[in-house]
């Protein structure tokens, strides 16, 4: 049992998801977290994201909210850590696929998106970021111009915009299973993604190298909104539940899960208090 509010010398690094978590489910702003935010890295609590976004979505983010981070993509698919973050004793048995900017990326996949999208091709009726028409995806998300270029840059997932009914879900997931692929449900789509995608083994990669970094006994906490935020509660000490934008909490049935009574980054900030105190 984690008292809360933790204790101030107590190390604490907290995951969390983005969309209807520390971001509005239809503005995609992180305005109402800002605070929030800005109280975290006072006490030098790291915040990972931890989501179906791109990595072009979530380092203008970060740029954004002036955070340097690691942070998971694409549904766990891959990892982002800024060059240097870790010691080069604790990450020394690791080789980035990919160095960028200011990050150095990791590959926690066996398939890339230029498969996933080959394989869709046998499912026409399925609309996804890279079949469908700019006007299409604005349509679904909202998004446009530059925002839209960031969230089509997938290089490991396929978010679909066609909606499924709950008895389309089982064929196709048994289809697509037999291509090493798997279908996940977010807070708007759902996203066919590697079957070794999994938002809870990124977690528990990055803690191995946050423990091998940090002396001391280090507490992990998680926040999120929907069904694919399930594994990344599984694999941390501490999870706070967050209300959709329809003010009600997506069906989760977990030992400890704590319920926030706010929607989105309101629910996040509220966590963020319960974790530090008033
Ligand atoms: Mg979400």
């Amino acid at each position: 049992m984690i008292h809360l509010p933790i204790p101030p010398a107590q190390p604490l690094v907290l995951f969390t998801d983005l969309d209807g978590t520390l971001i509005d489910h239809h503005t995609y702003s992180a305005d109402g977290a800002r605070e929030a935010l800005h109280r975290l890295a006072g006490r030098g609590i790291p915040v990972i994201f931890c989501s179906t976004k791109t990595f072009a979505e979530q380092t203008y983010l970060q740029q954004e909210l002036g955070i340097l981070q690691p942070f998971i993509f694409e549904n766990g698919s891959a990892v982002a850590v800024p060059k240097s973050y870790f010691t080069p004793k604790s990450a020394r048995v690791l080789t980035p696929y990919k160095r960028t900017g200011n990050y150095e990326l990791f590959s926690l996949v066996n398939a890339n998106a230029a498969t996933i999208r080959s394989e869709l091709a046998r499912f026409p009726n399925l609309r996804g970021f890279s079949n469908a028409s700019d006007a299409e995806l604005s349509d679904a998300t909202g998004l446009t111009g530059n925002a839209l270029q960031r969230a089509k840059d997938r290089q490991f997932t396929e978010t679909l915009i066609t909606p499924l009914h709950m008895d389309e879900i089982d064929p196709l997931n048994r289809e697509l299973a037999k291509r090493g692929l798997a279908l996940s449900r977010g807070g708007r789509f759902h996203t066919v993604q590697p079957v070794q995608a999994d938002k809870g083994k990124a977690v528990q990669w990055l803690k191995q190298l946050f423990r091998k970094n940090t002396s001391g006994q280090l507490l992990f906490a998680a926040t999120g909104d929907s069904p694919n935020d399930i594994p990344m509660f599984n694999a941390v000490d501490l999870s706070f539940l967050v209300q959709r934008f329809d003010g009600t909490w997506t069906d989760i049935d977990m030992p400890g899960l704590v319920r926030i009574n706010a929607i989105g980054p309101s629910g996040f900030s509220a966590a963020v208090s319960m974790l530090l105190g008033e």
